[in-house]
């Protein structure tokens, strides 16, 4: 390790900067983060950085820097982009005995900024001694998604309380304690009624904690269509602080793994017309964990709230006094959509779309069939694969144009990702032939862009 790292205090102290563009404007702003006095010395600064000079946060000077700006100083950065001129600098500050960064430059440099992910007060600092930026980048956008939001006044809040925290018993409780306050309670909290809540919650789960064990909590989160990154920040929270996972089949694998190594994952498997789980053992599963204590995911495909049978849950655990949230999720249709590189409105075309189930608890479903059949409209078929020629029948039946595009995108935002375009007419025999296994969203009064066709192309070849 050859650049050590420390957290300097600069409350008050004096920072000089000379630069006037794009690096010194990001030094600057980052530096504006502190309470220190920030002296800027620029013969052409750009707008942005005389904006703050007249907004008073920073001094401008517009002249370059000489030797006498320099006394006293606690940092200086050298960041005018201009090789020579940052030398003549960064050697006057060294003369001076202050500590500079040549910005993009490691040798000239005594010090060097890492990247930083902000929730102060904690920070955290990610150095790669220059060897490496991209990883620099791809740490800190993990730290960053891992840590909320509001970590920062939560442990300001958290800080004030430590000494009532005192109270609880040390150990593993107290580390539950205050894991429970800032990733679960306290964000909500938050969420609900800002600081003066957060406050509370945290007072609650002191008593909680002191009197009682942990209370069970379920999160219904939605897992989206498939590919990890179509996560919510929120999702990979939970998943992250779940004991239990409960989930149905159609949850892909890369995103169970997520899941803490420690934790339980149900799979309650629910298949459109196969085998499935019934609905009051998933109940009855939330329930009896959630009563125990444990902090239950329960993992839906896309949204949850997108025939997701979530009510009857929600009924089950409000029922059992077992608190509870909906985490939202991208639904197949916006991935499906997505896939086709189509808006799922789009003005002249459709001002409204809707989501339809293939089939219900009774079997084919009935519609609206002639608004549906009217130009123009879009619909978003879940669990319609088998129902499709029931479809084809009802609208055509009901004056539907034949020639109305229909794609269908089967395992939308998967490695194995499908589209296959066709039309109402077509629909049927082309679906059975191409012989989809993965779910599959159909739009009617949809065509996948053509770009994203030619892109496609191989595929329906395949498919037809
Ligand atoms: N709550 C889910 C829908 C559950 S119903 C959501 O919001 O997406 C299950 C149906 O969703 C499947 O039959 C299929 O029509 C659709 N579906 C789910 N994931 C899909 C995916 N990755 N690609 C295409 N369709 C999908």
């Amino acid at each position: 390790m050859r650049h050590f790292p420390i957290f300097i205090d600069l409350d008050g102290q004096r920072v000089v900067l000379s630069g006037g563009g794009a690096a010194a404007l990001a030094k600057v702003r980052l530096i504006a983060k502190t309470n220190a006095r920030v002296d800027v010395f620029a013969p052409t600064p750009r707008a942005e950085i005389a904006a703050l000079a007249d907004a008073g946060q920073i001094s401008l000077f517009g002249r370059p820097l000489t030797g006498a700006d320099i006394g006293g100083a606690a940092l200086v950065y050298a960041a005018t982009e201009d090789d020579a001129e940052d030398r003549r600098i960064a050697a006057l500050a060294r003369a001076a005995g202050v500590l500079v960064n040549v910005v993009d430059n490691l040798d000239q440099s005594g010090f060097i900024t890492p990247a930083i992910v902000d929730r102060d007060p904690v920070t955290v600092a990610i150095g790669t001694e220059g060897a490496a930026p991209v990883l620099a980048r791809a740490i800190k956008r993990d730290v960053e998604a891992r840590l909320p939001a509001t970590l920062g006044l939560l442990a300001r809040i958290g800080k004030a309380a430590r000494g009532a925290a005192e109270a609880l018993p040390g150990g593993g409780l107290r580390r539950a304690f205050w894991q429970a306050f800032y990733f679960e309670h306290g964000p909500r909290a938050l969420a609900r009624g800002g600081a003066a809540a957060a406050k509370d919650a945290l007072a609650d789960l002191i008593e909680k904690f002191r009197t009682a064990t942990r209370p069970g909590h379920v999160d219904l989160v939605g897992a989206g269509p498939g590919d990890p990154e179509l996560l919510t920040l929120k999702a990979r929270a939970a998943l992250d602080a779940a004991d239990v996972v409960i989930h149905d089949r159609l949850v892909a694998p890369e995103i169970l793994e997520l899941a803490r190594r420690e934790a339980e994952i149900i799979s309650v498997g629910k298949a459109g017309f196969g085998a499935s789980t019934p609905q009051a053992t998933i109940n009855s599963l939330l329930v009896e964990h959630a009563a125990k204590g444990a902090q239950v995911v329960r993992l839906k495909s896309g949204d949850p709230t997108v025939f997701g049978r979530l009510d009857e849950e929600i009924e089950a655990l409000e029922a059992a006094d077992i608190s509870w949230a909906i985490v939202p999720g991208i639904t197949a249709a916006s991935a499906a959509a997505a896939a086709l590189g189509e808006s799922l409105t789009k003005r002249g075309r459709n001002s409204s779309v809707r989501m339809l189930t293939g089939h219900d608890m009774r079997g084919f479903a009935e519609h609206d069939w002639r608004g549906l059949a009217r130009p123009g409209e879009v619909a978003a078929i879940y669990m319609g694969k088998r129902t499709a020629r029931f479809w084809q029948g009802r609208m055509l039946m009901h004056g539907a144009d034949p020639a109305t595009p229909v794609s269908i995108v089967e395992n939308a935002s998967r490695p194995d990702q499908r589209i296959l375009a066709t039309t109402l007419a077509e629909l049927e025999p082309a679906l059975s032939r191409a012989g989809l296994s993965g779910p599959a969203l159909i739009f009617h009064g949809l065509a996948p862009r053509g770009a994203v066709q030619a892109l496609e192309a191989d595929n329906q070849q395949e498919l037809a």
